[in-house]
């Protein structure tokens, strides 16, 4: 049988990336991983610890040493265990999403989660979301998305799903949040923030995603004719 795909999607925060991912994940029977959830599990981490953003050597050791691991919620959704506590909740803050950014800078941080996320996708089958998984930690994945709106449209996706977590935040705030955090994923010298070559790119401002799903799924299918579903 054929070796199922590695289905790569990048794009900034508020894309629509993560919907996107568990959706097709659920569609065709693939796992999901959400690797901005690692990030976060290191970042959330070295805040509880009163390790600083800018101290290279120690988020390293926390990257290396934490226990990172995922399971399927009820809605479908990854959650994350870091050293078998579920802090599903917790990385989601937005104190920890500015922090994830900070940390993830680093090539001590992204090299120990590196081997992690490589681990998740070696045999196929795995759909990846994140920043650089098309360009650095999947090159030769089957199927690379870069997904993309506008900043607007993405800070009000953001405050809808922070919302719906029950975490009430200002839409001014979120947005400039959101600027700097492009800033920096997309200006940071190791893995930026940008479209792999031969990605599709896919703007979701004024698309709904369920057409964005349906569009990816005949992609996958077509590309190859693997027996999915
Ligand atoms: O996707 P999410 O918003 O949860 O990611 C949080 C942060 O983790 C991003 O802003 C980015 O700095 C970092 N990240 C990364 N590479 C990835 C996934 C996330 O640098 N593959």
């Amino acid at each position: 049988m054929n070796r199922k795909p590695v289905i790569a999607i990048d794009g900034p925060a508020g894309a629509g990336k993560s919907t996107l991912a568990a959706m097709v994940a659920n569609q065709l029977g693939l796992l999901l991983v959400d690797t901005g959830a690692l990030y976060r599990g290191v970042a959330w981490v070295s805040l509880e610890r009163g390790v600083g953003g800018e101290d290279a050597l120690a988020l390293g050791r926390i990257a290396e040493t934490i226990r990172l691991r995922f399971t399927v919620g009820p809605d479908g959704l990854p959650r994350l265990w870091i050293d078998e506590e579920d802090r599903s909740e917790s990385i989601r803050l937005p104190k920890v999403s500015k922090r994830a950014s900070q940390v993830s800078k680093h090539p001590q941080v992204r090299e120990a989660l590196l081997g992690l996320q490589r681990g998740f996708g070696e045999r196929g089958g795995v759909v990846l979301e994140g920043r650089d998984i098309g360009t650095v930690v999947f090159p030769s994945a089957e199927i690379k998305i870069f997904l993309t709106a506008s900043a607007q449209a993405r800070a009000h996706r953001r405050v809808a799903d922070l919302t719906s977590r029950g975490i009430h935040v200002d839409y001014d705030r979120t947005f400039s949040e959101l600027a700097d955090r492009d800033r920096q994923d997309t200006e940071r010298p190791l893995a930026p923030l940008k479209p792999a070559k031969d990605a599709l790119v896919i703007d979701t401002t004024d698309s709904p995603l369920d057409s964005v799903v349906d569009r990816v799924v005949k992609l996958v299918e077509s590309t190859q004719g693997w027996p999915l579903r």
